[in-house]
């Protein structure tokens, strides 16, 4: 990531990527970023010529839709098949072979319909009001970022063929991608959820702070909800959680959490910009409520460390008993050792396995 491959132009402050189109700014006038991430963090808007933040290579723009060329490894029913894992998931729907998400861009609420167009692109329609350019290639990126179609699997698939605890996961969930949680709020209130219960009751707790906070859309019959804002959560009281069957604990945290995103303390774009994951840990561990095994698992499914590893997780553990026949669980440093041919990909390993248990 040394290359500086962003420039922005300070007189208009929009960033653009070197082959952009447009008339060349002048020398004086630029500044050079490494990431869209940091040119954005800076105050720089994306240019709409060149997207910079999201390449054209990636997309094709329809009439009603928009569409991802996809790579080769990957298949959307194993990612559907994740996404569908409860019936209580109240921020989207999986009905059958279609997803249906609800997102909020520049204040308008937009529900999407992905489907395969067939193997080689994913169709992503607009159920509601077409919105501009700006907001499809937005949306294109973000359902990019949601399966993680960036990475590059190859090194993967050949690490795990040789590899005793993954070989037969990685043919059974081959073209799986990691389905991340865009949105640090909810990757972060998610993972605090789910502390210390099974997956059903972190489901419904889920589902109740959703409909009790999150805004609702009616289309069609349906109710489509998004994920509640930090600054609805940071307004709330802990007698208000505790209804809904949240711990004290839970509640002072969510709250917590929400006050320092609302007040800007925290932010994804901010935690993206330190130099090593290892500081994004630091910064995240300070919060209540966020411990080491929280910490692993936002960087999992929010920030994309590819090192991300939750090493404590009961449902990892369980997995690894079960692809090696062991006799009992395995102790942390057995995952360890376990794990030493994992490197770089330490976060693919966790979710793979994740998976072999669904
Ligand atoms: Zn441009």
């Amino acid at each position: 990531m040394n290359k500086r491959q962003f420039i922005g132009v300070k007189t208009t402050k929009i960033y653009c990527r070197p082959s952009c189109p447009a008339k060349a700014p002048l020398p004086d006038n630029i500044v050079h970023f490494k990431t869209a991430g940091q040119a954005e963090f800076n105050g720089y808007r994306a240019c709409k010529r060149c997207f910079p933040d999201f390449p054209v290579e990636h997309w094709d723009d329809g009439i009603n839709s928009v569409f991802l060329r996809l790579p080769k490894d990957f298949d959307f029913g194993k990612c559907l098949k994740f996404l569908a894992r409860s019936p209580a998931e109240p921020c989207h729907l999986v009905n059958q072979k279609t997803l249906y998400k609800a997102l909020k861009f520049e204040d308008d609420p937009i529900l999407l319909k992905i489907q395969l167009q067939n193997k080689k692109s994913l169709s992503i329609e607009f159920l509601t009001k077409r919105p501009k350019k700006s907001i499809r290639a937005k949306v294109a990126k973000y359902v990019w970022n949601w399966f993680d179609l960036d990475t590059n699997l190859k090194p993967f698939y050949q690490m795990a063929k040789s590899d005793p605890v993954l070989n037969h996961i990685a043919d059974t969930c081959y073209g799986l991608r990691i389905v991340s949680i865009p949105d640090l709020f909810e990757a972060t209130c998610w993972a605090v959820m789910g502390q210390h219960i099974n997956l059903n009751f972190a489901y419904t707790l889920k589902k109740r702070f959703v409909e009790s906070f999150g805004e609702r859309f009616h289309i069609d019959d349906r109710v489509f909800y998004l994920f509640p804002t930090p600054e609805m959560i940071a307004k709330q009281t802990v007698s208000r959680f505790r209804k809904l069957q949240f711990t004290e604990k839970k509640s002072e945290y969510v709250i917590e959490i929400a006050k320092k995103m609302r007040d800007g303390i925290l932010s994804k774009k901010a935690l993206l910009k330190k130099d090593s994951f290892k500081l994004v840990k630091k910064e995240l561990m300070r919060l209540h409520g966020v411990g080491k095994w929280t910490t692993e698992y936002v960087c999992l499914r929010c920030l994309k460390d590819p090192t991300a590893f939750p090493v404590d997780d009961v449902g990892l553990q369980n997995a690894i008993q079960r692809q090696l026949r062991l006799s009992a669980k395995p102790a942390v440093d057995e995952i360890y050792k376990f794990s030493r041919r994992w490197k770089n990909w330490e976060a693919y390993a966790t979710f793979y396995l994740w998976n072999s248990l669904m």
